[in-house]
């Protein structure tokens, strides 16, 4: 029951056989037993949620079903609610309130979906393991010893353990996607500028997506219709792009006449070769779905994470000048003045990580380092996205592993920052390009879930979605489930 999909919840809920009450009862029972050793959720109230459950109860009976009615919907903790505390998982918003929804949890409101408390994520998004977060580290329910990924980890975990049917995340280099692949679920990015940023706590502006964390692929279509949409209160929203039509785009069964690209630099010596097995299989099987596999080269595949790692924490050393004691969050006690303010605020305030990024950033901006850094940074930026213009005259669509490896050890690399930035090798190029890209699950080493990356051209998420469909249907990945009793 905990791992039945959105989907069929949806049509359970609509046939009168479970009521949003007791399907909301049935989660919150499970978050209950297991979120005490798995650390997924950060808040959760339980009056708030059944209320939330009961009232979407009587408008189904009032006025009939909205897209998502009754629907429990966990949410990263870095989108704005206006119910509960918004933390970023950081001491800095410890107990911070929001004073508005981020656009997003008003589209599922106005969908009738059920808030189902906030995830736990890395500080401020920062890190792919989840061990950041001023909260204590996130555990992957297939192996409580190893990190869910990060930083949606969280989000990918309550999803995986069958502690919520669907969950929010957001991606910047990877967030989405890598936790998704850790833990056995799908994940989707959409095209940067598809999905509103207003109201989610900003990592790097030109980066930052929010999206779908499902079970199924159709899960993930049907949350991304909400989500999904120009928003013109935010700038880098973008209006006149192709819509896409959700539910058509997961009805394909097959792949014939499909044109799926195979990068060979994320074919990589190096890679876990279990991993690289699981990858290959997939394309096999795809192959024998009727799709054309072609080896394609992104050149400059190899700059993406030394360029991620200028640009992203330039961005937030900008984004996170704000916390400063005076208008958000934490304050320290008795400053002595408002340099002492400043200083002391922030240094009780943000972890370790964050404070690296901040300084990186803030170097890489300064004056006589910005064209050596940024302006570098950027131009990088726009040959990486070429690469991808140039593989998409060739392919439809590209495949790739989402992760090199498969979980990791809690502790195995935080004492190695550059270790843990690799971690993100094959999904951050997605976003330097702000391309859409979705991970799903293509098997297991060891126990251990392994991701397949699909990337598309910016606005074709159909392209992503019915490819995933047609592979999600020739497999039967879904109907494996982790084993929980021994976290009970
Ligand atoms: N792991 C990457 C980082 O630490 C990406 C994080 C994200 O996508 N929010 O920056």
């Amino acid at each position: 029951m905990p791992f039945t999909s959105l989907c069929e919840w949806s049509r359970r809920l609509s046939a009168g056989e479970i009521s949003a009450v007791e399907l909301a009862r049935l989660y919150l029972e499970r978050v209950a037993r297991y979120n005490g050793r798995l650390n997924a959720f950060v808040h959760h109230d339980e009056e708030a949620i059944l209320e939330q459950a009961a009232a979407s109860d009587a408008h189904r009976a009032k006025h009939g079903a909205r897209a998502l009615e009754g629907l429990p919907i966990a949410i990263k903790d870095i989108f704005c609610t206006r119910e509960g505390p918004t933390q970023c998982c950081s001491n800095i918003l410890r107990g911070y309130q929001a004073p508005y929804d981020a656009h997003v949890i008003t589209l599922l409101k106005e969908a009738g979906a059920v808030l189902f408390g906030k995830t736990n994520m890395d500080e401020f998004a920062m890190g792919s393991s989840n061990e950041t977060s001023a909260f204590g580290p996130c555990r992957n329910p297939w192996d409580a010893e190893r990190i869910p990924g990060g930083s949606s980890g969280g989000s990918a975990c309550a999803v995986a353990a069958g502690l919520a049917p669907a969950a929010l995340g957001t991606d910047t280099g990877g967030s989405i996607r890598q936790p998704a692949s850790l833990c056995g679920i799908t994940g989707l990015k959409p095209t940067y500028g598809r999905v509103s940023r207003r109201g989610i706590i900003a990592f790097a502006s030109s980066l930052d997506q929010a999206g779908p964390m499902t079970r199924s692929v159709e899960d993930a279509a049907l949350l991304a219709s909400v989500l999904c949409g120009h928003d013109p209160a935010d700038a880098t929203s973008v209006s006149n792009v192709p819509q896409i039509d959700w539910k058509a785009a997961v009805g394909r069964q097959d792949l014939k006449g499909v044109r799926i690209g195979r990068p060979r630099e994320y074919f990589s010596e190096g890679m876990d070769a279990g991993v690289l097995g699981c990858v290959e299989r997939a394309l096999e099987c795809c192959q024998g779905l009727g799709a054309e596999i072609v080896d394609i080269s992104l050149p400059h595949t190899e700059a993406a994470v030394a360029t991620y790692y200028v640009i992203a924490p330039s961005e937030a050393s900008a984004n996170l000048a704000r916390y400063d004691g005076v208008r958000f969050g934490h304050r320290c006690e008795q400053p002595r003045d408002l340099l002492d303010l400043y200083t002391r605020t922030r240094d009780e305030g943000f972890g370790p990580e964050v404070k690296r990024r901040i300084l990186t950033g803030t170097f890489a901006l300064s004056s006589g380092y910005y064209d050596a850094y940024y302006l570098k940074a950027q131009k990088v930026r726009t040959l990486i996205r070429q690469d991808f213009l140039r593989a998409f005259e060739q392919v439809d669509v590209i495949a790739t592993p989402t992760s090199p490896v498969t979980a990791f050890r809690i502790g195995e690399k935080t004492n190695d920052p550059l270790t843990m930035y690799l971690a993100d090798v094959f999904t951050i190029a997605v976003n330097l390009a702000g391309l859409p890209a979705l991970s799903q699950p293509c098997g297991f080493v060891d126990g251990l879930p392994v991701g397949l990356q699909w990337i598309a051209p910016a606005w074709r998420e159909d392209r992503l979605l019915s490819a995933a469909a047609a592979y999600e249907k020739a497999t039967d990945w879904l109907s494996r489930t982790p084993e929980l009793e021994a976290m009970a």
